[in-house]
């Protein structure tokens, strides 16, 4: 039995669950506890807030863990990044007034800055030869310039929204963040079986995504021009049809390109083209 630590609520809940069902394991979100089994694999789920699960998974109480890279970082615990996930996309930047004129980061010489994230701060800090007084806070970071706790921020940004309804603006980008995989140092083999049949599966998911599958009859002396637009996994399928002259061609193509494409099929006498949601690629 595998434990993968993943949030209870918050941000990355919602699509840890939603990439653990893609993959075909099985969790009952209703009957949702502290641990959860799987229906259909060997895997136990683990319900955490997001700052203990590197922890777990560092001291091997969980296997696996889903978590922010920033949150790995942060607790500079040791283990093993197994892969990126795609999404949680997120950034830590450092934020200041928004009247201040700012000409790099000595900026920061001798400035109080707020922050949930001293240990990256601090690197950071140090990697650019700045001497700064980090006031450690878990909530509302944005604030505290206006509430005098602060000269700056260093905080999450998406959007920038919540810096500017605060006064502030971003100046440095440090830290670019997604959920990552993370695993525990000494998995053992039965365990690394298991990761590896995870890896697998969401590496299929990931070039499945974004795909579609092409299906269209097309005269047969278009046939050579047609698989040059067409560059499948190995190649095109064709298939004759009964009327002469005619065949089936079938393919999948990057879901970017699919306009592009049936443009150029069209151009060269395709019909009946067949645009379908592809569900799965096993590669
Ligand atoms: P918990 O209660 O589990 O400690 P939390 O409040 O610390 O939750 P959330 O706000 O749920 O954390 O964010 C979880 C993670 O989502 C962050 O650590 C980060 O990796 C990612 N994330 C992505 N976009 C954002 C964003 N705009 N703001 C905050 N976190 C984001
Ligand atoms: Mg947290």
């Amino acid at each position: 039995m595998l434990r993968i630590a993943i949030q209870t609520k918050g941000r990355l809940n919602e699509q840890s669950l939603g990439l653990l069902r893609e993959i075909g394991i099985d969790v009952d979100d209703a009957k949702r506890k502290f641990l959860s089994k799987a229906a259909n694999f060997p895997v136990e789920l683990l319900y955490l807030r997001d700052d203990d699960i590197p922890q777990v998974v560092e001291n091997g109480t969980a296997s696996l863990g889903i978590v922010g890279m920033n949150e790995v970082a942060e607790r500079g615990c040791d283990v093993e990044v197994v892969t990126k996930l795609g999404f949680g996309g997120c950034r830590i930047s450092l934020a200041i007034p928004k009247a201040d004129e700012y000409n790099g980061v000595e900026y920061f010489q001798g400035k109080r800055i707020a922050t949930s994230y001293p240990a990256i701060l601090s690197k950071f800090l140090k990697e650019h030869g700045v001497e700064a007084k980090l006031e450690v806070i878990t909530g509302s970071v944005e604030i505290a310039p206006a509430a005098g706790i602060a000269d700056a921020i260093f905080d999450i940004v998406s959007s920038g929204g919540t810096l500017v309804s605060n006064g502030l603006k971003e100046v440095e980008r440090v830290f670019e963040s997604e959920a990552v995989l993370i695993a525990n140092r000494n998995l053992s083999p039965e365990e690394r079986e298991v990761l590896d049949e995870l890896l697998f599966r969401i590496e299929s998911e990931r070039v499945s995504r974004g795909k579609k599958y092409l299906l269209m009859n097309i005269p047969t002396e278009s046939l050579d021009e047609a698989v040059k637009i067409l560059p499948a996994m190995r190649s095109p399928t064709v298939m004759p049809l009964a009327a002469e002259g005619w065949c089936s061609l079938h393919s999948v193509v990057d879901s970017a390109d699919l306009w592009e494409k049936v443009r150029q099929l069209k151009a060269i006498g395709a019909e009946g083209i067949l645009v379908l949601t592809l569900d799965k690629i096993i590669p």
